[in-house]
């Protein structure tokens, strides 16, 4: 599925953050890179900088234009820095993830990212259907290409996890009943040891119940727990 989620970076002058965003890419899981005009097509910079993620990078489509490169997709998203004059429907970075790994079933869809010096064009913005801006030091709110690459890529990773992670193996939980005669027990094995005096047994089972009720033990811990009363309440019978 990630590998139908097209990144395209359009315009982009430096050969080196390719090769970053091609590493940024693939240590997510995503793999279709698209250069729509680049200033100069990737070179030894860009391979260096891609380092283990050379395969990403040998496969870039270098297109001319943003249509060509969004052409068959169903949704198109575009980064920005900073929310611009241009008001149109937003995205946290989550929700992007979200979007993008729950529409990626049905057509491919895109992640824009514009120039280093002055992002995407209005023009570009409007091609988007919806923007998505990393929510940044106010003050300085413009990250790396690459570094953008790589935050938004890992929230679609996260989303793309949270969408296959396997249900939680149920715990089995014992009963009320099991649990009031834990206690019972546990109450008349303290009562042998002499650790409750009948005579004033304070709070001390309260407290207890307290403790294991926080602790909310699993069936087959308090099985666990049932065998070191049996454990206690056999050496204490030996000793008499
Ligand atoms: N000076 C440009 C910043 C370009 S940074 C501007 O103001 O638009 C290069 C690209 O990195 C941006 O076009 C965008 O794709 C991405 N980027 C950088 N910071 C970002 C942020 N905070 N949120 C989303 N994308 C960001």
């Amino acid at each position: 599925m990630l590998e139908s989620i097209r990144i395209i970076l359009v315009n982009t002058s430096h050969t080196g953050n390719i090769g970053s965003a091609a590493r940024a890419m693939k240590t997510m899981g995503l793999s279709q890179l698209y250069l729509v005009d680049p200033v100069a097509p990737p070179d030894g910079k860009s391979s260096a900088l891609a380092a283990g993620a050379g395969d990403v990078l040998a496969n870039a489509k270098i297109v001319s234009t943003l249509e060509e490169a969004v052409a068959d997709c169903g949704l198109v998203v575009g980064t920005s820095a900073r929310s611009r004059t241009l008001s149109w429907p937003m995205l946290e970075p989550r929700e992007c993830g979200e979007k993008l790994v729950s529409e990626v079933a049905r057509y491919p869809v895109a992640l824009v990212f514009g120039r280093e010096n002055n992002g995407l064009t209005n023009e570009e913005l409007q091609q988007c259907h919806f923007h998505v801006c990393i929510p940044a030091n106010p003050e300085y709110s413009s990250l790396n290409l690459a570094a953008a690459v790589q935050t938004l890529c890992y929230e679609i990773r996260m989303a793309h996890l949270n969408e296959t992670r396997l249900p939680e193996t149920e715990q089995e939980y014992p009963l009320s009943d099991d649990l009031e005669r834990f206690y019972s027990h546990l109450e008349q094995t303290l009562l042998k040891t002499n650790f409750i005096i009948p005579q004033h047994p304070g709070m001390v089972m309260t407290k207890l119940r307290r403790l294991f009720n926080r602790a909310r033990p699993e069936t087959q811990e308090l099985n666990i727990l049932r065998g070191i009363l049996a454990s206690i309440d056999k050496s204490v019978k030996n000793k008499e």
